[in-house]
Order: structure tokens, then sequence, then C-alpha cells
């Protein structure tokens, strides 16, 4: 097994609050690559901004901070260039499921091989605790002037209705339970979506770490994972439990790369490595004369 100290970068400064779960899901990824004994070199971890934005600096890995709401198009292109990459990709629940929302969706629809990890605590954390998709309607955090007007987003229903072939959530204050959940998004083939429950001490003062506590239930590992996913929906829909642990996965799902090599094997012409550059003799193929004259005018 990897030390997963030498994948944790403690020369890197954290400046996350005391308290943040942040650090229990850093611990977590952390831990998971460890034991799955994936090498830096051949993990991507690719960030939007947030705080969570700030996860892959402290991850002996190549880290990729990107722009809001975009980590999921890079990992995606990044997994599609090099599929033997084990590729992360981590946002806020700001960051995921509002400016992202777009990305979410489809990125369901595709099934690239990929984990996306949501950190999950209701509130825009960095620019000082606006309420995000997943804060309550009615609640009212110290960070809002009145209580919040919108209704919530449920991301494990948005996941399971746009087509991700592995869902869950975990909670950032049970480390081990967590850990395990990434192991499984790793390894699994397809999709993976964990939303974590990631207590903001400093803004969100209603979804406590103790709040939470109250309400967390574990999905019984017997029934739980399924491929059934009326009954993954059941679990997602639940307003009196908060459920953690792997709702629904469906390893036979076809994945993007695999569709798109069917395609490739289908029309091999259409193949861009298999196009012709140069005849018999190395001459272009394609006449590009008229390109650069429009260049040269
Ligand atoms: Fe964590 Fe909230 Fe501080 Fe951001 S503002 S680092 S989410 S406690």
């Amino acid at each position: 097994m990897q030390n997963f100290q030498s994948i944790y970068r403690s020369d890197v400064e954290s400046d996350w609050c005391p308290g943040c779960g942040d650090f229990g899901i850093l611990s977590a990824i952390t831990q998971a690559l460890g034991e799955l004994e994936i090498p830096p070199w051949k993990c991507a971890i690719f960030s939007g901004i947030g705080c969570s934005g700030k996860t892959p600096h402290f991850i002996n890995a190549y880290g990729i901070h990107t722009l809001h709401g975009r980590p999921l198009p890079f990992a995606i292109g990044a997994k599609m260039a090099n599929p033997s990459l084990t590729v992360i990709a981590i946002s806020g629940d700001g960051d995921g499921y509002g400016i992202g929302a777009g990305h979410f969706v489809n990125a369901g629809r595709r099934n690239v091989d990929i984990t996306y990890i949501v950190h999950n605590n209701g509130v825009y954390g960095l620019t000082k605790g606006q309420a995000s998709p997943t804060l309550k309607r009615g609640v009212q955090p110290k960070s809002l002037k009145y209580p919040n007007l919108n209704d919530m987003v449920n991301p494990i229903a948005l996941a399971l209705a746009s087509g991700y072939s592995f869902v869950a959530r975990g909670f950032a204050y049970n480390v081990k339970h967590l850990k395990e959940i990434i192991k499984q998004a790793v390894i699994h083939k397809g999709l993976a979506l964990i939303d974590v429950l990631q207590p903001c001490p400093v803004f969100n003062t209603v979804d406590t770490k103790e709040k939470y506590m109250e309400r967390i239930k574990i999905l019984d590992g017997n029934e739980f994972p399924t491929t059934d996913i009326k009954k993954a929906f059941e679990k997602a829909l639940d307003e009196e439990n908060l459920w953690i642990g792997i709702f629904y996965k469906n390893p036979e799902k076809q994945t993007y790369e695999e569709r798109y090599s069917e395609i490739l094997s289908s029309y091999p012409s259409e193949c861009p490595a298999n196009l012709k550059m140069s005849d018999e003799k190395g001459n272009p193929t394609t006449d590009i004369s008229e390109v650069l004259n429009n260049f040269l005018c």
C-alpha cells in the first residue's frame, strides 16, 4: 500500500478555516489514492472556484485549478486525451450545482469514466456565505439578511435523472466511510458523483456538523448500492433521513469512451489518426494553399 502521507502535501500551507469539513474530504481522498496505490503521475485532479478549489493544491498528483463551474469539461477532456489516467473533478455546491449546472447534467448523459466529488455546504463560503443551490428554502444562516427564498436542488436525484452510473453521498466527518466510497467510485467504470455533506462552520450556522449527525443514516449494504433506479430515488427523496452511502451503481452502462470507440471502428475513415496526411511520395494530400493565401492578403 502506498503511504498516503506521501500523497498529502504537507509543505503547502492551508488557509481553510478551523473545523471546516474540507479537511475530512482531503484526508479521505489522499487515503483512498494511497490504498488504491495510484501513483501521482497517473492521477489528475481538477477543481473549480471556491474553498473546495484549493483541494488539488494539497495533493501530490497533477493538479489543475480551473474556472468557476468548469472542472468537469477540463476533467473529461483530460480523460479522453489519456484514458490511462485516474481523473477526479472537485467542486463546491455553488460551483457544481449552480454555475456548473449545465455541465453537471450533460456530463451524466455522456458517462465518461471519471469521479466527481462535490463539497456541499449550502453556501458560497469563499465569497462570505451567499445561499447556494443546496440551501433549503426558509433557512437563514447568519450570512443571509432574510431567510432563503429559493427551493433547494437535490443533487442525488438530479444525478440519477441525468444518467450518472454511480451516485453516492458521504459526510466529511466520517472519513473512513467517505474513503471507502471514493475508492469504489474511482474503481467504477463510468461517471461517479459523490456529494459530500461538508459543514462550513463559519457561514452556514444552520447545517452544522451536529445537525447533520442528528439526521444522517448509513445505507444498508445488503440493499445498496442498487441498480434499481426507483429505489435509489426513494432514498434520495426521503425528507426525514439524510442517507449516506452508495445509492446507485450501474457498471454495465456504456461509457462515452466505449461509444466513441464504436463510432471510430464503424467509420475508420473518420478517425483523425487514420486520415492520410500524405501520398506515397510524401506530398500532402490536403491543399491548404487557399487558406494560406487568405492569411497573406
Ligand atoms: Fe470551510 Fe467555510 Fe471556511 Fe470555506 S469559509 S474554508 S467552506 S469553513
